[in-house]
């Protein structure tokens, strides 16, 4: 234990790195720290220090005790000349230290490891995709091998030119770089011929039965006539012709693997290989309508791409050996599959299906609603894309099907926005402050308290309003600071009829303690609106509040910012420019 103490106390680097967490937190929160921030912040860089954990929060405390003695324009200027020139608080060197779980080796036999991501081009992406496509391009990347971007698009009632626009463009995005693009449709005339080949090899029947019939005897375990005419290999060939001829039409037959009916593996009791599908296909139009199922095109696919690894959500487990037995009866090479868990999240969907159907229903604006967790939503919210790479591997391979708090992802985000985003002010639900003896003047502020991100200049009368959240936690003849501008004295309270606050003009101390709120000036406002995207589900229902818009001034420089600039409203949050007079917010 000694050793340990010595280690602390002596260790010059993380005496510094307390120091310097503790202050830039305090800058960034009205000059106010506390240990147990301070503590989060320094064990997510030295996860190693959580064995002294007690000597180390014994160093915190002394630190952010004198921190909190400062005011916040003297923790700028200590964490400035003290801290800026090394990069102790560098995001770069932070980001390399969110607790990671690293991906598992990989059981390599072939020259060249190929992985793919293979989305139905039948909505926009969503974060869980992010978490798969990811997954694949690390690994390429990490053995050296490549990543194959294949759109599924196998059935055309569900598919859009449109997603496949929106796929390609958010993994763009994301800075996903697949080495070889392609779609299964592409390869439609090999399925097919693979399709005839299992068939007339005796491993697949054409069925015609009626739907339900089949559903039935499926539970009840029992083949069905068209199975049992099987061995009649005339009679079979005659209507896997027809199939394919166009004599049968849509839910009029199908092609089924011979499985097992007594399986417990209810996906084993002979699924559909192909189904005819009439309505027109994104690339090919109406010449193809006889379609591999996702059971029958995945394998194939995944085995003549070259595959080695194919890498898929844990939910798909039971399908494996369907996805083994169609390769050994086509006698094509198995590509090893590894199994990861879907990423998902409390109360927010992460399902192209679910979230189309919120579309439809009209409950939310479109696949880029800022709710959403689809990429152009996370993109239009503000999230950094190395953000979204950065959490996802973070969770690494997981099989537990644990659902991570969103809250990591922003805290992520926060780390690499902070240091290139402006502050400015604004205040909801204003409430006006009359400063009697205010005059008129001009003040300075700080873009940024770290970073140089320039300087505004802010007009200034006696009428300046603040937020109705501070305003009602004043007391008569307390004395208030109105953060970079001066001190003042509360007179008068008269919050319910004229909403109006009174007071007079202090001095322009910094004192130590002092409550310190933000403002905006009446020569220097303009109305202004935030969004704010909350949790989509209450109680597994659609929650109707879940946008949230409040109202209040913020500083018109605001209106000079091009839409999607992200800015801290100090005491408020992260926010990004949408239209002229409205931002979303991104997170606190
Ligand atoms: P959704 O349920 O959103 O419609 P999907 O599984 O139908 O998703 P696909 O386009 O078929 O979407 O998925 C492409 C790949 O992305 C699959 O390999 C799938 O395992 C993976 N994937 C989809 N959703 C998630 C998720 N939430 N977490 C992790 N991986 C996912
Ligand atoms: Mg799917």
């Amino acid at each position: 234990m000694k050793g340990v103490c010595s280690l602390l106390s002596s260790n010059e680097e993380i005496h510094r790195l307390v120091n310097a967490i503790a202050l830039k937190n305090a800058s960034e929160h009205s000059g106010s720290t506390n240990v147990n921030t301070v503590l989060s912040r320094i064990l997510s860089l030295k996860p190693e220090l959580k064995k002294e954990i007690k000597t180390l929060i014994e160093e915190i405390k002394v630190v952010v005790d004198s921190v909190n003695k400062l005011d916040l324009e003297q923790q700028i200027k200590y964490l400035d000349s003290t801290y800026s020139k090394d990069n102790l608080l560098d995001p770069k060197s932070r980001h390399e230290h969110v607790d990671s779980h690293p991906l598992p080796e990989l059981e390599v036999s072939e020259s060249q490891v190929v992985t793919r991501f293979p989305p139905e081009p039948n909505g926009y992406p969503h974060i869980g995709h992010a978490k798969a496509v990811i997954i694949d391009e690390e690994y390429a990347r990490v053995y050296n091998g490549k990543l194959i971007l294949r759109f599924d698009d196998t059935n055309p009632m569900n598919e859009k030119l449109e997603y496949y626009d929106a796929i390609r463009n958010d993994l763009e995005w994301l800075g996903v770089k697949p080495d070889i693009i392609k779609n299964t449709s592409d390869d439609i005339k090999i399925l097919h011929e693979l399709g005839k080949k299992i068939t007339t090899n005796g491993y697949a029947y054409v069925c015609t039965c009626e739907i339900n019939n089949i559903r039935t005897m499926r539970m009840q375990q029992v083949e069905c006539p068209c199975r049992s005419n099987f061995d009649n290999s005339e009679y079979n060939q005659e209507r896997l012709d027809k199939l394919f001829d166009g004599t049968y039409h849509q839910n009029e037959a199908i092609i089924r693997f011979r499985g097992n009916m007594q399986d417990k593996n209810t996906v084993m009791r002979d699924p559909t290989l192909f189904r005819i599908i009439e309505a027109p296909h994104p690339l090919l139009g109406q010449k193809v309508t006889v379609w591999p199922t996702y059971d029958f095109a995945a394998p194939v696919e995944d085995s003549l791409d070259g595959v080695t690894h194919a890498l898929r959500t844990k939910e798909y487990e039971l399908r494996n050996a369907l996805y083994q037995d169609i390769l050994d009866r086509l006698e094509l090479r198995k590509p090893k599959v590894v199994e990861f868990s879907r990423l998902e999240f409390e109360n927010m969907p992460v399902s192209k299906r679910k979230i189309k159907k919120l579309i439809d229903d009209g409950m939310i604006e479109g696949w880029d609603d800022p709710r959403l967790l689809t990429l152009s939503a996370l993109r239009r919210r503000g999230f950094d894309p190395k953000a979204i790479r950065s959490f996802v591997l973070s969770l690494g391979l997981t099989l537990a099907e644990t659902k991570p708090p969103f809250k990591t992802l922003e805290s992520i985000n926060r780390k690499i926005i902070d240091p290139i985003t402006i502050r400015l002010f604004f205040v909801k639900d204003p409430i006006m402050l009359f400063v009697q003896d205010g005059k008129d003047t001009k003040v300075k502020l700080n873009n940024h308290p770290t970073s140089s991100l320039g300087t505004r200049e802010v007009e200034v009368s006696n009428v300046i309003y603040i937020s109705r959240d501070d305003a009602v936690a004043l007391t008569k003849d307390e004395h208030v600071r109105l953060m970079e501008l001066y001190n003042v004295k509360i007179n008068e309270i008269d919050l319910e009829n004229k909403k109006i606050i009174t007071a007079s003009y202090l001095n322009n101390e910094i004192i130590k303690d002092m409550k310190k709120i933000q403002w905006v000036s009446e020569k220097n406002m303009t109305k202004y609106k935030i969004i704010i995207p909350k949790e989509i589900y209450q109680n597994d229902r659609f929650n109707p509040e879940s946008l949230e818009k409040i109202e209040g001034y913020a500083e018109s420089s605001i209106l000079q910012l091009k839409s999607r600039t992200p800015v801290q409203f100090v005491r408020f949050g992260f926010c990004i420019t949408e239209e002229k007079f409205t931002a979303i917010f991104i997170h606190r």
